[in-house]
């Protein structure tokens, strides 16, 4: 386990940022995608944690939440690196894992090239692997946050 706090929006990017890099520097799984599961209550910093990610991918888009269409995809563009796409999903808006179901996320899964994120995790936790990486975001104060990674 890992845990860190952070002082500004800043340092927590910086901190994701490098987990990523970590990650495309690590091996895929052999039968299955790669899952960073997000919590957190609203505004803890699971966003801009996502931006600090997308950078460390070399995403040049701007990241912004999902809220309104539930999953966005990027194409990751390493020759060396096992992972193809990264999948940026926010449950915020989802009843349940049913939801789910018409935007094919359990094929998402299946897909040992795909780096998986998802916001709101806990809303799909019966539908996400066990092994997934878990980042529990922690409100402190204004500018305070503390993150876990298991
Ligand atoms: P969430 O996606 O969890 O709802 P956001 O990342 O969208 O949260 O929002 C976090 C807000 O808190 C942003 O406005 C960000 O600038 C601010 N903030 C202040 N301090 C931090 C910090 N240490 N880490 C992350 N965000 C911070
Ligand atoms: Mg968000």
């Amino acid at each position: 386990m890992k845990i860190i706090v952070t002082k500004n929006e800043q340092e927590t990017k910086e901190f994701a940022k490098k987990m990523a890099s970590d990650i495309l520097n690590s091996e895929a799984k052999k039968d299955k995608a790669t899952v960073f599961a997000l919590e957190g209550v609203l505004g803890a910093g699971k966003t801009t944690f996502t931006q600090g990610f997308a950078k460390g991918l070399k995403i040049k888009e701007d990241i912004k939440s999902p809220t309104f269409l539930i999953l966005k995809e990027y194409n990751l563009d390493f020759k060396n690196s096992k992972f193809k796409k990264f999948y940026h999903i926010d449950c915020y808006r989802l009843e349940d894992e049913d939801d789910l179901d018409s935007i094919g996320f359990s094929e998402i899964l299946k897909d040992p090239e795909n780096l998986v994120l998802v916001e709101w995790a806990g809303k799909i936790k019966k539908v996400l692997p066990k092994d997934c990486i878990r980042v529990r975001f922690y409100y402190i104060s204004e500018n305070k946050r503390k993150i876990s990674v298991v």
